[in-house]
C-alpha cells in the first residue's frame, strides 16, 4: 500500500495531465497526504454550499486505496510507519489526516467528526464516549479553579451534577439562572464571567432559550458559550448560526436514533477543537471508538429523514392532545400552546421530538395512563424511533430535591414523551385510549 502511495505521489502531476482526472470529487493534487485514494479533501466536502441533509451523507468520506463506497472500520488502536524518521516526523507534527493512536484519532472517527461538525455549521468536532463525556470534557478542557460560569438552571441531571459538584469541588463558581428569563442572565454575567452554558431546549420541561441574546451578553465580557444542543437535533441545530462558540450533543440521541450507541460530539472553530478540546481529550482518554463511528457514519445518512418525520409527527401529537379535559400544559416548543413559541419558532424550524404535558391526577392517573400504553415503551431516553414514554419525576429526576422539582415544574403530573417513527395515527391513539383509562 505505502509502495502503491508513493508511486502514485510521484506521478501526481503526470497523471494529472494525462488523464485530467477531475470528476469534482477528486483530485489528485489535493488527495490527503496519508493516502485515502479516491477521497474529496477535508476542504473540499466541509465548505461546500451543500445542503445538511446532502452533508449528512457525503462529509468527511475517505476511501482506502480499495475504493469502498460504504465507509470502512478502521478498528486499529495504532498506526505504523515506514521507517524511524517518519515515527518521529508523525511525533513532531500531526498533519491532517495523520493518526498515531486511537485515542488521538481514528480515520473512522474523523469521518464523522467532519460529517457532524459540517452538519450543524462549526468547523471542527471531538467526537466522544457520550454525551457526558462531551459535556465534562469542553467544560473542564476550558475551565481552571477561580473562573466564573453561569448556567440555566433546568439542567439533565448529570450536567448539573458535573456544573456544581465536580467543577464545585475544583474552585469553578456557578451562577445558575432561569434559563428563559433574559435579565437574568444579564445580571448573572459578570465582567470576569469565563464560560456560559445551557441547554437549547431544556430536557424534560422544553424551556427555550433565547441563543442570540446569552451569545450578546455573554460575548460582551469575553464569556465562552457552550450549548448542549441535544434537545434541538442535528438536524434543526441553530447553536452555530447564532454564534455559540461550542455546541456539545449526545449523539446517543438523535444521531444514533435507534437506541443502540452511547457517543458524543463537542463541536466548535478549529482552534477550540484542535486546541485546548482535543489536548484534553485525547490525554484523558473519552475518545469515540470506531465501531460508534461507523455505526453513526450510516445513521447520519437518515438522520435527516428520520428527524423530519419525528418532528412532524411531534407536532401532530401536540395538536390532538392539545385542550384534551384530563391534560394541562401541553408543551411542545414551536406549538401555540408553547409560552415562548414565538422564541422557538424564530430560531428553529421544528421543535424537535419530545413533548409534555401534565395529567390531571399526579402520580396514580399518570401510572395509570402509562400502563395503558400499548405503542410507547415505557423507558427513560429519548430519541429512538420506537416512541417512548417516561414519568420524570419518580425516574429521571426521582433524586432531585422537591424544592428544586418544584422549582423546575417537575410535578408528579408531569408526563414526557419522546415521539419515534411509527404512524402518526396510530400514536395518537394509542394515547387518546390511555387517557379514557385515567
Ligand atoms: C442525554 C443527554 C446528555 C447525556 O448524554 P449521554 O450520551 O447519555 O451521555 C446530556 N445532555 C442532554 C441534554 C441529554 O439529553
Amino acid at each position: 500500500m505505502h509502495v502503491a502511495w508513493r508511486f502514485v505521489t510521484g506521478l501526481r502531476a503526470t497523471l494529472n495531465m494525462l488523464l485530467k482526472w477531475d470528476c469534482g470529487f477528486c483530485d489528485l493534487d489535493t488527495l490527503p497526504v496519508s493516502g485515502f485514494f479516491n477521497a474529496r479533501t477535508r476542504e473540499d466536502t466541509m465548505m461546500t454550499t451543500w445542503s445538511k441533509r446532502t452533508k449528512a451523507v457525503h462529509t468527511g468520506t475517505r476511501r482506502s486505496q480499495y475504493g469502498e463506497v460504504s465507509e470502512a472500520i478502521f478498528l486499529t488502536q495504532g498506526f505504523v510507519y515506514e521507517t524511524a524518521e517518519d515515527a518521529e516526523a508523525r511525533f513532531v507534527e500531526l498533519g491532517d489526516d495523520e493518526f498515531i493512536y486511537a485515542r488521538y484519532g481514528n480515520p473512522t472517527v474523523r469521518m464523522f467528526e467532519d460529517r457532524i461538525a459540517a452538519m450543524v455549521g462549526y468547523e471542527d468536532c471531538f467526537a466522544c464516549t457520550s454525551g457526558m463525556a462531551a459535556v465534562t470534557g469542553a467544560l473542564t478542557a476550558l475551565l481552571q479553579a477561580g473562573d466564573h460560569v453561569v448556567s440555566s438552571r433546568a439542567l439533565f441531571g448529570s450536567c448539573l451534577y458535573v456544573l456544581e459538584d465536580i467543577l464545585g469541588r475544583f474552585g469553578v463558581e456557578i451562577t445558575l439562572v432561569d434559563g428563559t428569563d433574559n435579565a437574568a442572565w444579564d445580571a448573572a454575567i459578570r465582567p470576569d464571567t469565563k464560560l456560559v452554558f445551557f441547554e437549547s431546549i431544556s430536557n424534560p420541561t422544553l424551556e427555550v432559550v433565547d441563543v442570540a441574546h446569552v451569545v450578546k451578553a455573554a460575548h460582551a465580557v469575553g464569556a465562552l458559550v457552550v450549548v448542549d444542543d441535544a434537545m434541538a437535533t442535528p438536524v434543526f441545530s441553530y447553536a452555530s448560526a447564532l454564534g455559540a462558540d461550542l455546541a456539545v450533543i449526545s449523539t446517543t440521541k438523535h444521531v444514533d436514533g435507534q437506541g443502540r450507541m452511547l457517543g458524543g460530539a463537542i463541536c466548535g472553530s478549529r482552534e477550540l477543537i484542535r486546541g485546548p478540546i482535543e489536548t484534553y481529550m485525547k490525554h484523558t482518554g473519552g475518545a469515540m471508538n470506531p465501531f460508534t463511528a461507523w455505526s453513526h457514519l450510516k445513521a447520519l445518512e437518515t438522520i435527516d429523514l428520520r428527524v423530519r418525520a419525528q418532528c412532524d409527527t411531534a407536532m401532530k401529537v401536540a395538536q390532538a392532545l392539545n385542550g384534551h379535559a384530563k391534560l394541562t400544559h401541553v408543551r411542545y416548543p414551536t406549538h401555540a400552546a408553547h409560552p415562548q413559541s414565538a422564541l422557538a419558532s424564530a430560531q428553529a424550524e421544528s421543535g424537535g421530538t419530545v413533548l409534555a404535558f401534565e395529567v390531571a391526577g399526579g402520580r396514580d392517573a399518570c401510572f395509570k395512563f402509562i400502563n395503558a400504553l400499548e405503542i410507547f415503551t415505557i423507558s427513560n431516553n429519548f430519541a429512538d424511533a420506537k416512541s417512548i414514554v417516561t414519568h420524570p419525576a419518580t425516574t429521571t429526576h426521582q433524586r432531585l430535591p422537591q424544592d428544586q422539582k418544584d422549582t423546575l415544574g417537575i410535578s408528579m403530573g408531569l408526563i414526557r414523551l419522546s415521539i419515534g417513527l411509527e404512524d402518526p395515527d396510530d400514536l395518537i391513539a394509542d394515547l387518546l385510549a390511555a387517557l379514557d383509562q385515567v
